[in-house]
């Protein structure tokens, strides 16, 4: 064999030597530690916050977190209106702390106009600040046609809100379906938080109501309208209602080049992967690691008065940092089995927690790289 191909052989070989032992790839990797999580600038790319949150965002300042509070059509939340009124107000008082994504109501979506109205709610709360806009999972599992049947994510109806976003290079922001366990029995759950969910919820809990579409209907009506606007952006919250399964998210990231993913709420998820495939999770977010956002789902307020809900963000900010940066053995009231922490580099770490929100959002919270 000639020299150059001796040497060519040791090269190849040395890249797969890389492929195959990450921890040699990894060994200039730098990480963070637990105590690293003050001195870090950070985004929560997924809250519902409501009244004057000063005591929440006192606590941001704090952590060194940034957030995107969203807008929801849920009654839960209150009328539209009043949501971007309280939303705009946040970003005003908190300018490069708080951003905000708007929404459109269903109300009235039969009647003739209603896209025309949903059209402008957008336009008004662009006009406001609004860096992004959400459509919610009434859209597949609650808002009905005049015949009775469920309008889906893909309805024509629907259109002239997804081209005015993609026209104008806004995010938009998609809550379509929920976690897989809510169309299974509670014994085939696979996290405690949802059983307590749908217990509490169960008008959403789709196993009692075998009439009403499945899980990968609305799925698959969200991916054709997907694929009928291939500029539009698309922040495919929650892991994309694809959980339960990182290839399933990946392949969703690979087919819409266009779309990121937050991992609000859904935490527990990857950890319940974690406790089995571990490397499997870890390298899922390391490849990806340009298209993920870091979001908690967690909600604060209208009352401003509420320490212990300031306390319990806190709390999930820290834990969810433990969980991807370090590499400690670590329990979940989710969950039966431990599981240990993604241990990702700092790199990739950055990316999760800011810059890609950032990217995302570039209007978000000016001055935040
Ligand atoms: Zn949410």
């Amino acid at each position: 064999m000639s020299t150059i191909e001796n040497l060519r052989l040791l090269a190849l070989g040395a890249v797969w030597l890389l492929v195959l032992n990450p921890a040699v790839a990894g060994s200039q990797e730098r990480y963070y530690s637990a105590a690293d999580f003050g001195g870090v600038e950070k985004v929560d790319a997924h809250m519902h916050v409501y009244g004057r949150a000063n005591l929440l965002v006192a606590e941001a300042i704090r952590d060194h977190f940034h957030f995107l509070t969203i807008d929801v059509d849920s009654p839960e939340h209150g009328p539209v209106s009043w949501q971007v009124n309280d939303s705009a107000s946040l970003r005003r008082r908190y300018p490069g702390r708080v951003a905000f994504a708007g929404t459109f109501s269903a109300a009235g979506f039969t009647k003739p106009g209603w896209s025309g109205q949903a059209v402008h709610e957008i336009e008004q709360a662009l006009a406001r600040g609004a860096v992004g806009i959400k459509i919610w999972k009434n859209f597949g599992m609650v808002v009905r046609d005049s015949d009775g049947r469920y309008v889906m994510p893909d309805d024509p109806r629907l259109e002239p809100i997804y081209s005015v976003l993609q026209r104008q290079h806004v995010v938009l922001l998609g809550h379509l379906a929920e976690p897989l366990d809510c169309w299974l029995p509670y014994s085939k759950m696979t996290v405690k938080g949802d059983a307590d969910y749908y217990r509490q919820h169960p008008q959403y809990y789709m196993y009692l109501h075998p009439q009403m579409p499945k899980h990968d209907e609305i799925l698959a009506a969200r991916d054709r309208m997907l694929a009928a606007h291939p500029q539009l952006r698309f922040d495919a919250v929650h892991l994309a209602s694809l959980e339960w399964d990182v290839d399933r998210i990946a392949a969703f990231l690979d087919r819409f080049p266009e779309a990121d993913v937050d991992m609000a709420a859904r935490i527990s998820h990857l950890e319940y992967q974690a406790e089995t495939h571990p490397d499997k999770v870890r390298a899922f977010l390391i490849r990806y690691q340009d298209r993920i956002l870091y979001g908690t789902d967690d909600e604060y307020g209208p009352s401003d008065n509420d320490p212990q809900a300031v306390a319990e963000v806190a709390a999930d900010w820290r834990r969810d940092w433990r969980f991807l940066v370090t590499d400690d053995e670590m329990q979940s009231p989710d969950l039966d089995h431990t599981f240990r922490g993604m241990h990702l580099p700092r790199s990739v770490v950055d990316k999760i927690y800011r810059k890609n929100a950032v990217a995302l959002f570039p209007r978000g919270w000016p001055g935040l790289r």
